[in-house]
């Protein structure tokens, strides 16, 4: 994706109140992100750890959202299957993060989960960048564009599911 700026990340948000997206923490060291090798720009509140973000580019300009990490859940199995990236994590390396609806469907209470990599590096895990052990990931004939292009439509995906 293309580098942005804390204004535009702060611009981008669909989900949260705009004091929320005023004071919620944008990462410090964007100017050194791998722009070049993400698909989007996710990252964990450092001060409350149920607490995630994730940037992405689509066809309306940025959009951003707030997303909550649900509480482990009793019984889980031991490994778990990003469902953005398709990489496996054991533990709570990939975890459920709940994002609310937009506008009225949020006001009802309304939110959309997705299973994904506890930590948001979903580009480079994909592209080989970021080690995710071993049967982390699965070997496809698929080219890195195409593993990233697969992984832009499921966050495509995500994000229209909360917007509505
Ligand atoms: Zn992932």
């Amino acid at each position: 994706m293309e580098p942005v700026t804390e204004r535009e990340i702060r611009a981008s948000f669909v989900n949260c109140s705009k004091g929320e997206a005023k004071r919620l923490p944008v990462p410090g060291d964007l100017a050194d992100r791998p722009w070049d090798d993400l698909d989007f720009l996710g990252w964990r509140d450092p001060a409350a750890p149920q607490r995630a973000y994730l940037v992405a580019p689509s066809d309306d300009g940025l959009v951003g959202v707030a997303l909550r990490l649900a509480s482990p859940a009793a019984g889980r199995p031991r490994r778990n299957m990003c469902s953005l990236c398709l990489t496996t994590h054991p533990g709570d390396g990939v975890t459920l993060m709940t994002a609310r609806k937009a506008g009225r469907g949020g006001q009802q209470g309304n939110s959309v989960g997705v299973y994904i990599c506890a930590d948001l590096a979903c580009s480079l895990y994909l592209r080989g960048k970021k080690d995710a052990g071993p049967g982390g990931r699965l070997h496809e004939s698929l080219t890195v564009d195409e593993k990233a292009a697969r992984t832009g439509v499921k966050v495509a995906g995500f994000l229209a599911g909360i917007v509505g």
